[in-house]
């Protein structure tokens, strides 16, 4: 070799090298920061995302299900801590529930074996329909459950052999980078692919934007209230949205009264009632609503009278009427200290009569706060639970024994998920049966996503061939 040759190969190699240690050194700042998968903008971390995806859209079926058990494994061990930081950091819900609802989210959110691939074979061949994957999944998610559906999401979505971006929200930013840095670790660990999910170190509004705008995201997934909801059904792109709801949970004569008043109380208190699935009102038969009431009170509910209801209305509505939101997901003990409303025990939810237009009814609190209200039988109950559901087809309850009312409700309601005789979180999975999400689709329609909603189903045809019966 010349001397000018190697020359110019010594120079080429200091070069290179000096590169690697400045790149080396920015992505231990970035880690010192926030951590596994978060870039400083939106574009860098979607074409990082791009290029894991690339590498993983290569590996074994074997290989996901191998990142799917490592990410169950990361997360179990750690589930008491991610409740305390998701309750420290929103000021919403409690311990002891959100430790439930990751538990939830990391045991029984399905994995690779969700991609079910449809067969027909006939005199002209076989035909395939397999379920791949998009690319990278845009997920938005919501403050209420940041970590659960943040994991819901990672498990589904690579199950799906995607990579995810996902935007937190703001106001849960620090335990969702946690969150997706323990992600990363756990692929990493198991696989060795590095940001298959990603975030943006200040995930605002904006950002969020510029992500669904971004040409390299080509499924959108929404869960959270209708703003948002609506944002992105502007972006023109697919679109599986999880907005908004407003459970009415309706009573009957019929009823198991003990196991119904047992079964609201637990549903709309849980996680202090932030869960879009939550029952939102109680439409009760006139003739059993006093006992309902009773029952609901021995479950430690606590009943306000009229004067209650008015000192509560200024504490938690807004002076437009809607949530106040200082109190969404508070626990009932420090509403009702902030409405100087007085209590003999530590109730689990707060409990009143309104009508079927108050706003306690109409308006989605996200708090333990619950409305009772009367009907004179189960036709006029059925019309309320409608018109009190809003046609968002998102959850309805019914407790009744009669069991052609309960299929009339279930046709009529049109609901997502539909709970019968039992909490509302039974629809989760959690003392029901089925899988778990925490991205229920409804306006969409998806309902209940899974592995199988974020993948491209594609036909594979092989004429005159493999029809072997
Ligand atoms: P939110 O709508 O305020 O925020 C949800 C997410 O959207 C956040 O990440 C936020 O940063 C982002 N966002 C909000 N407005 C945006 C905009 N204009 N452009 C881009 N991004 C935007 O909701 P929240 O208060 O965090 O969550 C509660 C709401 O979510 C409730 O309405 C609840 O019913 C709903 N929710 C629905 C489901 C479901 O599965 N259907 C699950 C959980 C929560």
């Amino acid at each position: 070799m010349e001397t000018l040759e190697l020359e110019q190969l010594v120079k080429q190699l200091v070069i290179e090298k000096l590169a690697d240690v400045k790149g080396k050194t920015m992505k231990s700042v970035d880690k010192n920061n926030s951590g596994r998968g978060v870039f400083s903008s939106v574009d860098e971390a979607v074409q990082q995302a791009k290029l894991a995806q690339v590498k993983y859209a290569a590996v074994s079926l074997a290989t996901r299900k191998k990142v799917i058990a490592a990410i169950r494994e990361q997360f179990l061990p750690q589930v008491k801590e991610i409740a305390e930081m998701a309750v420290k950091e929103t000021g919403m819900g409690n311990i002891t529930d959100k430790i439930a609802k990751n538990k939830l989210a990391i045991e029984n959110t399905p994995g690779v074996e969700d991609l079910v691939t449809d067969v027909v074979t006939g005199d002209h061949g076989m035909t395939l329909c397999e379920l791949s994957p998009f690319g990278v999944v845009g997920a938005i998610a919501p403050s209420t459950n940041p970590t659960e559906t943040l994991i819901c999401n990672a498990i589904g979505m690579l199950a799906a052999g995607n990579a995810v971006f996902f935007g937190p929200h703001p106001g849960a930013k620090h335990v969702s980078f946690w969150v997706i840095d323990q992600l990363n670790q756990a692929i990493e660990a198991a696989i060795g692919i590095e940001n298959l999910v990603v975030t943006v170190a200040e995930p605002t509004i904006e950002a969020v934007q510029e992500m669904m705008a971004h040409q390299d995201i080509p499924l959108l997934v929404v869960t959270g209230g209708p703003g948002v909801v609506g944002q992105a059904m502007r972006s023109g792109k697919k679109v599986i949205g999880a907005g908004a709801g407003n459970p009415p949970a309706l009573v009957d004569e019929t009823a198991n009264i003990e196991k119904a008043a047992a079964d609201i109380v637990a549903g709309a208190s849980f996680d202090h009632n932030i869960l879009c699935i939550a029952e939102k009102s109680i439409v009760a038969v006139d003739s059993i609503t006093d006992y309902l009431i009773f029952q609901m009170e021995k479950n430690s509910a606590l009943m306000l009278d009229e004067v209650g209801v008015k000192k509560l209305e200024r504490v938690v509505l807004s002076s437009s009427h809607a949530t106040n939101k200082a109190f969404v997901g508070k626990s009932a003990a420090e509403i009702l200290d902030a409405a100087g409303i007085e209590y003999g025990f530590t109730p689990r939810l707060i409990i009143c009569e309104t009508t079927k237009d108050h706003p306690f009814a109409v308006v989605e609190l996200l708090m333990p706060v619950v409305p009772v209200i009367r009907v004179k039988d189960f036709d006029e109950g059925l019309a309320v639970a409608l018109e009190l559901e809003q046609g968002l087809h998102h959850t309805a309850v019914m407790h009744s024994q009669n069991i052609s009312r309960l299929n009339l409700a279930a046709r009529k309601m049109q609901t997502s998920i539909f709970v019968k005789n039992g909490p509302s979180f039974a629809g989760l999975g959690f003392g029901g049966e089925g899988s778990t999400t925490f991205t229920i689709a409804t306006p969409t329609g998806e309902g209940i996503t899974s592995a199988q909603n974020f993948a491209r189903r594609r036909r594979c045809v092989l004429t005159d061939g493999f029809s072997i019966r």
